[in-house]
């Protein structure tokens, strides 16, 4: 049976040429590159180049890159790091409602300790407003986070207008900007942001490393305690083959971006056109044209993405509901609530998200299988058609 993956937001394949790389760092290059000897420093110029890689895709300089096990390392890392290190300043933090749970959980764990956050709202495509970002700044503010790219609906947020309120307060800006990277063009000194989270695994690299740019000058409580390693930011022994990894899918990243862009959206928008010419009652959710090229967010009328989820897969189509690790809240998704969308279109959203192995032959299956799964839950829906379902 022919199979389809369309869940690159949540993780992509790891790239030959990325494999690759990796390989010889678990079997030859495999000295500590703590240490001294030549073994060591070999493993440690495969690091020194995979923190040129990165930093160059986010136009940062090397020393600014610090490894982590993930991108949620790196998230919880800035929040706890700057409000312990600036507790005595300000305990308030403050965020959007629309944030990966890797930031949102960990200011609900900060809120336990003390800490107090304000949660902004966004406008119906998931915007934050800079307006409102001023105004919930206060004296005792120490950081502000707000995403680059939500995962779910593809937003992109205007980060440089918010990073520019927050620098005018005198207030550090961080962006979980683990679904921008390598999709959107990326400058950190032309956003003016003072931190950055990223991980290896959304842009064809392996799972298990990220990494945080930290704006030179600046320092936080470290995260993990231990070796001196990451000059001395970030302890532990060095992911060496899976920042290689990272570095490789970061340099082709860079080399790809423009053909990349153009290229998902190209597909993305024949897909959507398929979908809205052969299927009613459909929306799609998030900005229509600040969006992640490959993110299509569509709610069907009148049936459940779960079960759309289920029949595609059962016709070897990979796809998502909302946002993974949301499934066992109450609301569907708290993106999607946030957003204003009502719970009944809520519980028939269905994330589609492309990449670069994806071709116009996947999205006419992909298409045509939708559209008889579609039909065929409608069917079957009791309220089909009826009036405020
Ligand atoms: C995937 C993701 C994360 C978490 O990254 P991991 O490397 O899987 O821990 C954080 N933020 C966003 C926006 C993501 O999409």
């Amino acid at each position: 049976m022919k199979q389809v993956y369309l869940d690159y937001a949540a993780t992509t394949p790891v790239k030959e040429e990325v494999v690759r790389e990796m390989l010889p760092y678990y079997t030859e290059v495999y000295g500590n590159p703590s240490s001294l000897y030549s073994p060591g420093l070999e493993a440690k110029a495969g690091l020194d180049e995979a923190r040129k890689r990165v930093a160059d895709l986010i136009k940062a300089d090397p020393k600014e890159i610090f490894f982590t096990s993930c991108g949620t390392e790196a998230d919880n890392w800035v929040l706890e790091g700057v409000a312990d290190s600036l507790k005595d300043k300000g305990k308030h933090i403050i965020t959007s409602r629309i944030e990966h749970h890797a930031i949102l959980h960990t200011c609900e764990y900060l809120e336990k300790h003390g800490y107090e956050v304000t949660y902004l709202d966004v406008d119906g495509d998931g915007f934050v407003s800079p307006e409102a970002l001023e105004k919930a700044i206060r004296d005792d503010t120490i950081l502000v986070s707000i995403m680059m790219v939500n995962n779910e609906v593809g937003t992109i947020e205007p980060i440089r207008e918010l990073a520019a309120v927050a620098k005018a307060r005198g207030v550090l800006f961080h962006t979980d900007a683990v679904q921008a990277l390598g999709n959107i063009p990326i400058d950190v000194k032309d956003l003016g942001v003072d931190f950055l989270s990223m991980s290896a695994h959304k842009i064809y690299g392996p799972k298990g490393v990220g990494a945080l740019y930290m704006r030179k000058g600046l320092r936080i409580t470290n995260y993990m305690h231990g070796g001196a390693q990451e000059s001395k930011r970030r302890a532990g022994t060095e992911n060496v083959a899976g920042i290689v990894g990272f570095g490789k899918a970061a340099e082709l990243a860079g080399q790809n971006l423009e053909s990349h862009m153009a290229d998902l959206r190209e597909l993305r928008d024949y897909f959507w056109e398929k979908i809205r010419t052969n299927i009613t009652g459909v929306q799609l959710n998030g900005s229509a044209e600040k969006r992640h090229p490959g993110n299509l967010n569509v709610s069907f009328d009148y049936i459940e993405g779960e079960a759309i989820l289920l029949m595609l897969d059962a016709g070897g189509i990979s796809v998502s509901t909302g946002s993974a690790c949301s499934s066992k809240s109450l609301v569907p998704s708290h993106v999607l609530d946030a957003l204003g969308v009502p719970i009944t279109k809520m519980n028939g959203t269905v994330r589609f998200t492309i990449g670069d192995f994806t071709t116009k032959e996947d999205i006419d299956y992909v298409a045509d299988v939708l559209t008889k799964v579609v039909e065929r839950l409608r069917e079957l829906s009791p309220v089909t058609g009826q009036e405020g379902w």
